[in-house]
């Protein structure tokens, strides 16, 4: 197959093979292989990318260990911290095309690529703050005679970051980001499904000033550049993201030189309803929290508990919503809903779909993929919410990663706490209520790494996110996350 340029139209799609970003070159795989990346909303092809394996993660981990153990590891920190504000310049000055390359590869509508603008510029000028503010304590000891001591923040070294596919640039920068700012070296390994904006971010950060080797980009597969990269003995510490399945193996991979790992994974997320929240202000909320992204989202809020009282009014009016959505190509202003990012992702979610009519449980809307028209060459699931849910039903245990809420009714607090906390994962969960003690109640109560009261998915550089049990460990956003990539030395100084 040929890149069609003209219809994809993106400056970055010049019709050459991307290639890899080692020590600050640009080389074609060792085994020169390549591999496609596709517009998930018309399968048309994008463009061809060197596929990295083991002996690609072989050079751009120890030109990362090199730039670590040199120059880059003795910068001082307002040198990082002009880098990431340039860095940050640049991002912002170029956002439209980086917005329309996340869509193009990964189908997100552009309004919402789009309006990422500030958030992800404002993660690298929050890092830029990062960047000088980073110090150790002077600890009063206990010791007879006479001793100081204090503790000092390294950087940890060399990163293996590795992302998936459903927010490209924000996952790449949720990775190089706290990198710059504490003086580490980055291997970063996307998505197969969705490569090209972190390789796109790479030439920003060498525009930047990044000295060669410090960020380095390996696109590849999972199996193959993502294993190496999670066993490799001169990584100290991989930072992943993406579902709990390969998470437990990244731990396992881990293990040989017993790196540090962060892992943010999957989740189940509880979004619970009460009779008194307001309901205007709910049903768009509850819908979105599940329906943006088409439900690509880890913390998702896809279990949505709701009210006995007001359960059938609710989740209709969460339906008539969810129909209301435009579904579409998202390089269309007016779409809402883009298409699923791959075949294989559509092949899930149908699965999905049709396990939940198995169970018993009945669409109010969507339900089907979409097979009219245009939609029919991507991988179109439309908004779908499921009533007559239970608690045991797979569609409200498992992960689905698509558009699909599955609706439960509950009676009271207590229950509704318990019921929210019986899943594996404890990533996201939204709590819609006007008493603000039943607010504070869940709050506490509910074991995940977020709590939206009122709203849903809310985000900020400066707060933490992450997960509780096998939605992962480890923070990141916010100073949590600066520390995941600083060690904690001990100084004594005998001083009588
Ligand atoms: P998803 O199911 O959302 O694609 P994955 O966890 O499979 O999530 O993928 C997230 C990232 O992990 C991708 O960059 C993928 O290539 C990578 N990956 C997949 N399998 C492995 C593995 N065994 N070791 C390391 N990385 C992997």
């Amino acid at each position: 197959m040929t890149v069609d340029v003209a219809k994809t139209r993106h400056p970055y799609l010049d019709g050459k093979p991307k290639r890899l970003l080692i020590d600050g070159k640009w080389l074609e795989a060792a085994s020169g292989k390549t591999f496609e990346t596709i517009n998930p909303a018309t399968g048309e092809l994008l463009a061809q990318v060197a596929e990295g394996g083991a002996e690609d993660i072989d050079l751009a981990v120890a030109a990362a260990r090199r730039a670590f153990e040199g120059a880059w590891g003795r910068t001082k920190p307002y040198e990082r911290q002009k880098i990431l504000l340039r860095l940050a310049d640049l991002l912002e000055k170029n956002f439209e095309e980086f917005a329309a390359l996340d869509t193009i590869d990964m189908g997100a509508p552009i309004t919402r690529t789009r309006g990422n603008q500030q958030r992800a510029v404002g993660m690298l000028r929050y890092y830029a703050g990062q960047a000088v503010s980073i110090h150790g304590e002077t600890v009063d000891n206990s010791l007879p005679g006479e001793f100081v001591s204090y503790t000092l923040k390294e950087p940890v070294g060399v990163i293996g970051a590795i992302i998936p596919w459903n927010a490209p640039l924000s996952s790449s920068i949720w990775k190089i980001g706290p990198a710059l700012a504490t003086g580490c070296t980055v291997v970063l390994k996307p998505a197969e499904e969705a490569p090209l904006t972190p390789l796109r971010l790479g030439e920003l950060c060498l525009e930047a000033g990044v000295p060669p080797g410090v960020v380095n980009v390996v696109p590849g597969f999972g199996e193959t550049a993502g294993a190496a990269l999670a066993a490799h003995h001169g990584v100290d510490k991989v930072a992943f993201t993406g579902s709990h399945f390969t998470g437990q193996k990244i731990v396992q991979a881990s293990s040989g030189n017993l790196k540090r790992v962060s892992l943010e994974l999957g989740g189940k997320s509880p979004d619970i309803v009460f009779a008194d929240a307001d309901l205007e202000a709910a049903v768009p909320g509850a819908a979105m929290a599940v329906f943006a992204n088409s439900g690509q989202i880890c913390s998702a809020g896809t279990r949505l508990f709701v009210e006995r009282k007001v359960y059938e009014e609710f989740t209709a009016r969460v339906a008539a919503y969810g129909k209301s959505l435009r579904v579409g190509d998202g390089r269309d202003d007016m779409t809402q809903v883009g298409p699923l990012v791959s075949s294989e992702q559509l092949e899930r979610v149908t699965g999905y779909l049709a396990i939940g009519r198995q169970e018993g449980a009945k669409p109010l809307a969507g339900g089907e993929r979409l097979t009219e028209g245009a939609l029919s060459k991507g991988f179109f699931v439309p908004p779908t919410v499921f009533a007559n849910v239970n608690d045991e039903m797979r569609i409200a245990q498992e992960e689905i990663f698509g558009p699909v809420i599955s609706a439960i009714p509950f009676d009271d607090i207590e229950e509704v706490a318990r019921r929210a906390n019986a899943t594996s994962f404890g990533l996201g969960s939204g709590v819609w209520t006007r008493d603000v003690t039943k607010a504070h109640k869940l709050a506490r109560a509910i074991r995940a790494g977020s709590v939206w009261i009122n709203c849903y998915q809310a985000m900020d550089p400066a707060m933490p996110f992450g997960g509780y049990k096998l939605s992962g460990y480890g923070r990141e956003g916010g100073k949590d996350h600066v520390n995941e990539y600083l060690n904690v030395k001990a100084v004594w100084i005998k001083t009588g």
